[in-house]
């Protein structure tokens, strides 16, 4: 079902210079997932429209299957299972007996419970802090994932008016949220997501999955820290902004929902194809 976009519609002011907007139409792609973008004849094609449903599905349930086995640990205290170990070595660098240059005063895989020890920096108050990152955007994703087309190719409007193709921000980017508010701010002032959906049909379903997490840990959770997967320096240490990292968010969730550790190496495959079935 595709309508006219109800802020063109009606006229809405928009932030920035001016009035003109890029995108006209919204469509409902399937319960919980709505797109938006410039109509014309073709556009968008129906793969595009199979490669951002899926991949809004493939986020939603990343997030809250992640979200059960974070919560399985921090809240049920179960043993941390050996994939929940490598991947947040490897996303967090939160390495056991590693005291991440002295952020953490203890690092203890399933250290017993004392009740002293409830304010200590320890491992599982990083596991914690993951998890509620997690569980946030997982209620947001699955309350409704709305995904704005950002038509690099072609598109001509931005900062509310007519501009040359190319030359918009973001425009070597393959999503990007516009970001208005940092952490603990709330998150709907910030942009919306967008994501490039001719690029996203390049892509596999884990990676355009990866793509959407990454935008919404922007847009929700005010995460400005942006060194990818595929940087020599990923992630970022515990001490130096770990913890506000969107892409070892992104991966951890992907790591632990889909069954193995993501985006192991930076110049491995996984940026562009990363491999997992539909969830
Ligand atoms: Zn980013």
């Amino acid at each position: 079902m595709a309508f006219t976009k109800p802020s063109v519609k009606l006229g809405a002011p928009r932030m920035g210079r001016g009035n003109d907007r890029h995108s006209d139409t919204m469509e409902v792609l399937s319960t919980g997932v709505v797109i938006a973008y410039k109509a014309r004849p073709g556009y968008p094609t129906q793969g595009m429209k199979l490669a951002v449903n899926s991949a809004a599905i493939q986020a939603r349930n990343i997030v809250r299957i992640a979200n059960d086995e974070l919560a399985k640990v921090v809240l049920l205290r179960r043993k941390e299972s050996q994939l929940m170990i490598d991947t947040v070595a490897k996303h967090y660098r939160l390495i056991a007996n590693d005291l991440a240059g002295g952020f953490l005063q203890n690092n203890v895989i399933d250290k017993p419970f004392k009740l002293g020890a409830v304010f200590d920096h320890d491992r599982r108050w990083v596991l914690n802090k993951i998890r509620e990152m997690v569980l946030s955007l997982s209620a947001h994703l699955n309350t409704g994932v709305y995904l704005i087309d950002q038509d690099t190719a072609t598109r001509d409007v931005f900062d509310g008016q007519k501009q040359t193709v190319g030359l918009a921000p973001y425009s070597g980017w393959v999503g990007y949220v516009h970001p208005r508010a940092a952490r603990n701010i709330c998150g709907f002032r910030n942009g919306e997501i967008h994501v490039d959906f001719a690029t996203m049909v390049t892509f596999s379903l884990n990676t355009n999955a990866c793509i959407i997490i990454h935008e919404a840990a922007h847009k929700y959770l005010g995460i400005l820290g942006d060194t990818y997967g595929d940087n020599v320096n990923y992630p970022p240490a515990l001490q130096h902004g770990g913890l506000e990292n969107a892409d070892s968010l992104a991966w951890t969730a992907i790591s632990l929902a889909t069954g193995a550790v993501r985006m192991q190496l930076h110049d491995g495959p996984d940026f562009a194809n990363c491999p997992g079935a539909a969830l």
